[in-house]
């Protein structure tokens, strides 16, 4: 059985889903502040803390775990630059309390989400993994504490740990029953797709006078079905292969009028938009150099076309204009 933590939220959902699909016995637990219980579909659920060891330890006793992919943490590049206490707290708290537990339990695997934010303004696109690693908000810092928390776990304890600095998720499970949904929402697309619901009057472009092209920034969008099957080989891996660490992109960046304009295009109309301030904490252009997950994974992602992503992602928008509520 595998442990989802953070399961109930937009990736760990499908990272759920994917894994019924194959029929891999999993358990999930969130805490709920962002997830939905709808989104698990009959998985097994725990609702805590993940600071809570009491609560983990009942967990891994009740389940034959026998690894787990951490999804859990708090994620928004803006709220971290107000709130990094929150960040350090949950991020690092909860993943020092799940090692804790972990190795209690003698499990020695291990998935972690990490971000493109671990690395700050780059200085070479794409960035590979052994880029100067520099974060530039607390969100990427709490997740590069995690990544050096984990080294040292496999240094003294063996556990093995397989570290994904992900680039900007985006889509949906291709049956449009789990998708993103965010209270508030903050991320692009589904933003985007709000203003085309007619539930936001316009799109705030943060930004456009950044040193890219068109002056927005540049973000290397994923989709998610290929993000979580690269969690399942990267735990796999971790049978024969080394701690790694990969980052998750396809490889190719889009500007944020690019994303708007081929959304436009998907919904064959035009959006109101405006020209806002810059957003704290947004580097000018996140792009993955991906070779080292495609190679050492055997990783293909099979969605690199944006327009396809974005069709993906409003698929479940438009089919769940209010998310779990529709
Ligand atoms: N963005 C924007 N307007 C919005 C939301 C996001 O211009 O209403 C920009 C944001 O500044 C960033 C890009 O879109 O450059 C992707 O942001 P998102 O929050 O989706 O993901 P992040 O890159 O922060 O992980």
């Amino acid at each position: 059985m595998i442990l989802i933590c953070g399961g109930s939220g937009y990736i760990g959902s499908h990272m759920v889903a994917y894994f019924q699909d194959k029929g891999v016995p999993v358990a999930v637990i969130d805490n709920m502040a962002t997830g939905h219980a709808a989104s698990v579909h009959g998985a097994k659920l725990y609702v805590g803390d993940m600071r809570d060891t009491a609560f983990l330890d009942k967990i891994f006793t009740e389940n034959p775990i026998q690894a787990v992919i951490h999804f859990a943490a708090s994620s928004l590049v803006g709220e971290s630059m107000t709130n990094p206490l929150k960040y350090f707290g949950n991020n690092v708290g909860g993943a020092v309390a799940l090692l804790e537990v972990m190795l209690r339990h003698n499990v020695k695997k291990i998935v972690f989400s990490s971000t493109a934010a671990t690395y700050g303004e780059p200085e070479h696109i794409p960035i590979p993994e052994n880029a100067t690693m520099s974060p530039g908000n607390p969100y990427g810092a709490s997740k590069l504490m995690v990544e050096d928390i984990l080294k040292w776990c496999d240094t003294c304890h063996g556990l093995k740990y397989s570290v994904l600095r992900y680039y900007n998720v985006a889509g949906a499970h291709p049956r449009a029953h789990i998708g993103e949904v965010h209270n508030p929402e903050t991320h692009l697309i589904p933003i985007i797709a709000q203003v085309a619901l007619g539930q936001r009057d316009k799109l705030t472009i943060y930004g456009d006078d950044y040193p890219t092209p068109d002056g927005t920034c540049i973000r290397d969008y994923i989709h998610v079905m290929d993000l979580v099957e690269a969690h399942d080989l990267a735990l796999n891996s971790l049978d024969t292969a080394p701690s790694h660490v990969y980052n998750l992109g396809i490889g190719k960046g889009f500007s944020v009028k690019e994303v708007v304009e081929t959304f436009e295009k998907v919904i064959d109309r035009t959006l109101p938009k405006e020209i806002g301030p810059r957003r704290a904490g947004d580097p000018a252009a996140l792009v993955a150099d991906s070779t080292a997950a495609m190679k050492g994974l055997a990783w293909q992602p099979k969605h690199t076309n944006l327009e396809e992503i974005i069709r993906s992602a409003w698929k479940w928008h438009s089919q769940n204009p209010h998310g779990y509520n529709s």
